[in-house]
């Protein structure tokens, strides 16, 4: 090792899901929407004017902000927006978990956490899920730095009810409790009506799922005015232009068309309904959940076996190849004709066996 060497942070990265360069693929692996962004979205890109990219974007992205707690029926002070809410989440680490007590989040949960937690040299610990993946709430009631978990939690998909995150926050006044909701919209009640009783909660989305917006990388915090204005100052403190111009424009108009959100969202939901029973029939096991994915599992086949065999048909899912979680798969859940090409693959390979005897 060389000298200089010595002084390089080391990190284990996270590593996002594969974006295959071919397009004739069936891609439910990185928990994409299926449909197109809202046509008033498509129809401000074609006219964009190309000379405004001259100047700096808004580093306060006014618009933005303004548009989201109109939305939300709060203040443009009870928001932070973020590059998705990846950039969000990491940076909210950044500010909120300062504290030599671990922070405590999950064993299954979204794999970026423990990858910010040693990035930001934060101690953590991760209270194991139950036996059914279910977050135990009494876990999180010893002295910590700060909580985090996804609701719906990922990759699992389990909900928690908003009565469990206010016995969360009861055992937690004296940290900074963050709810990751960036599946909330396929039919999670959000915790957002719980900030004006709890200073201390943040709740964190984004418009990469419901919104169908994951290539412009929009995601955005709520929470009391003084967490989101700590948040605004570790921001000016890193990058003032987080928000570039046609993010800014482009998410006024998502968030504007509610009607269309409501309808590609309603649709996912049908469809996930759908898929529980056809992967059912098929033997699969898996629990309720309540995001745009189901977490399956088969007794007869392995995680990879099914992985690998899928892909040979151009349908990509994906596999934590991981402790408790490695028989299981993610699955995003596409369109009806996609879900359906799943599952006629998954009846070639399974067999109609298992659709006899469920
Ligand atoms: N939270 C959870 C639980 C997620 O699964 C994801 C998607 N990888 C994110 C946050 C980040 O999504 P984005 O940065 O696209 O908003």
């Amino acid at each position: 090792m060389r000298a200089w060497e010595k002084n390089i942070r080391q990190v284990v990265p996270y590593t996002p899901g594969e974006q295959p360069k071919v397009t004739d693929v069936i891609k439910l692996n990185t928990n994409e929407n299926p449909y197109p962004p809202a046509p008033a979205v498509r129809e401000a890109l074609q006219n964009m004017d190309a000379s405004a990219l001259r100047l700096y974007p808004d580093p306060r992205a006014d618009a933005l902000v303004e548009v989201i707690a109109r939305y939300y029926g709060i203040s443009a002070e009870q928001v932070f927006v973020g590059v998705g809410s990846d950039d969000v989440l990491g940076m909210s680490f950044l500010t909120f978990f300062n504290s030599d007590k671990p922070i405590l989040f999950p064993d299954i949960t979204y794999s970026f956490y423990d990858v910010w937690a040693d990035l930001f040299r934060i101690p953590y610990e991760t209270p194991a899920l139950d036996e059914n993946f279910c977050i135990c709430a009494r876990d999180y009631d010893k002295e910590n730095g700060g909580v985090i978990f996804p609701n719906p939690n990922a990759p699992t998909g389990e909900a928690v009810e908003l009565s469990f995150i206010e016995d969360v926050l009861s055992h937690n006044q004296d940290v900074i409790v963050i709810v990751d909701e960036a599946y909330v919209d396929f039919g999670t009640s959000s915790a957002l009506p719980l900030i004006e009783k709890y200073e201390n909660l943040l709740v964190v989305q984004t418009f990469s799922k419901s919104r169908a917006l994951a290539g412009l990388r929009i995601g955005y915090a709520m929470g009391n005015k003084r967490l989101i204005q700590a948040l605004n100052h570790v921001k000016y403190a890193y990058n003032s232009y987080t928000m570039n111009t046609p993010s800014i424009v482009l998410g006024v108009k998502a968030i504007e068309d509610k009607e269309y959100f409501e309808d590609i969202t309603a649709r996912i939901i049908a469809t996930r309904e759908y898929a529980k029973e056809e992967f059912r029939k098929l033997g699969f096991m898996f629990g309720d959940s309540k995001a745009n994915f189901l977490f399956v599992t088969h007794p007869r086949y392995t995680a990879e076996e099914i992985f690998e065999y899928l892909k040979t048909k151009k349908i990509y899912v994906r596999h934590f190849n991981r402790g408790r979680i490695k028989n299981y798969l993610r699955v995003t859940i596409g369109t009806k004709e996609q879900m359906e090409a799943v599952f006629a693959a998954l009846k070639t390979m399974i067999g109609s066996e298992e659709t006899r005897t469920n």
